[in-house]
């Protein structure tokens, strides 16, 4: 097997082991196909406890709206029992989970703003209850020394400028004059200057990803054009120059791709690691109390609901906060709140 160069998925690898049990395979596809379906929504910031056994293994998918500058991150706290991946809502695979120390983690960017469905599929014969987590992380540092998303004060687009004529192709970012404007990541110094309604500027290039960091306003630089970078170096520092000298000092920060400002935010907001603290009673056999049983979207009340789920049994496949993560006897998956589901 030449994986090294072909670099097959962990999926791939794992049916491997049905290339003589045709059954198990069609048994294991099956599982997929569920969870392909699933309209479950997750925010950014979820963390569940899923639960699988070789009766049922557990199979789900979980919608997300990645944002361009996001950094979509997905963990499974297990060893080597689980298959967790990005898909498109074409069902194609974008990235697939590798294991790193003792954890499944996935880790996927795109270059525009894309709806994913997330897989998480137990191999079969496990057994199982683990942590399982979705969060976006900003792909950059944040441009301004010690701050964080507090100091960011005005957004992208919403305040009108120059009597209504343009949008606000930037964050302004606020601080003391003199404070450190720093790279948020590694590039060159593409453009230094001083002129125009950004007045004293710095553009870096990231090679990697092809966009250019604009730094405006500043009362000061300290590199050169075509210096190399690192993330964290300082550039110069906070001021009010150009179209900002009537104004406190702030740091005026953009991102451009191919020529085009894109919102800078979700490249530099800083998030958490979500945690689920409350694991719920494992009901043996579960079913819906038939007092608002509602099957919603999301583990909150102002999801959508998929369904009235009224006396059915249900699969219990994991809890979020004080929500189950259920399935019915039909094959649809949602979240229902703990008040409403009791023993048979
Ligand atoms: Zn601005």
């Amino acid at each position: 097997m030449f994986d090294f160069i072909l670099k097959p998925s962990q999926r791939t690898i794992y049916e491997r082991n049905f290339k003589d049990n045709p059954e198990k395979l069609r048994r294991w596809n099956n599982l997929l196909s569920i969870a392909l379906k699933d309209n479950v929504v997750t925010n950014k910031h979820t963390a569940e406890r899923v639960i699988s056994s070789s009766q049922k293994p557990f199979t789900a998918g979980y919608l997300i709206n990645l944002q361009l500058g996001e950094v979509l991150m997905s963990t499974v706290d297990s060893q080597d029992s689980w298959i967790l991946e990005a898909r498109d809502l074409d069902g194609d695979l974008l990235q697939d989970a590798r294991l790193q120390n003792d954890s499944l983690i996935l880790n996927y960017k795109s270059d525009k703003n894309i709806k994913v469905r997330i897989i998480l599929q137990a191999k079969l014969e496990t057994e199982s209850t683990t942590d399982f987590k979705i969060y976006t992380l900003p792909q950059y540092n944040f441009p301004v020394a010690g701050k964080g998303n507090t100091a960011i004060q005005s957004f992208w687009g919403g305040a009108s400028r120059g009597g209504g004529s343009r949008s606000h192709e930037g964050n302004d970012i606020f601080a003391l004059k003199g404070h450190p404007v720093v790279a948020i990541t590694y590039g060159t110094i593409s453009s230094i200057r001083n002129r125009g309604l950004g007045g004293k500027q710095v553009w870096i290039k990231d090679y990697d990803n092809g966009y250019l960091h604009y730094y405006a306003h500043l009362n000061d630089w300290i590199v050169n054009e075509g210096d190399m970078v690192w993330s964290g170096d300082t550039l110069g520092y906070v001021g009010n120059t150009g179209n900002a000298k009537n104004t406190p000092p702030h740091l005026h920060f953009g991102i451009y791709k191919n020529g085009s400002a894109v919102d800078p935010k979700p490249f530099i907001w800083k998030t958490q690691v979500p945690e689920n603290t409350i694991s719920l009673p494992q009901l043996i056999n579960p079913r819906a109390n038939g007092f608002a049983a509602n099957l919603r979207t999301e583990p909150s009340s102002t999801s959508v609901i998929l369904q009235d789920v009224k006396t059915e049994p249900v699969t219990i496949i994991g809890n979020n906060g004080n929500w189950y993560h259920v399935r019915t006897s039909t094959g649809l998956s949602g979240y229902m709140h703990q008040s409403v589901l009791v023993e048979q």
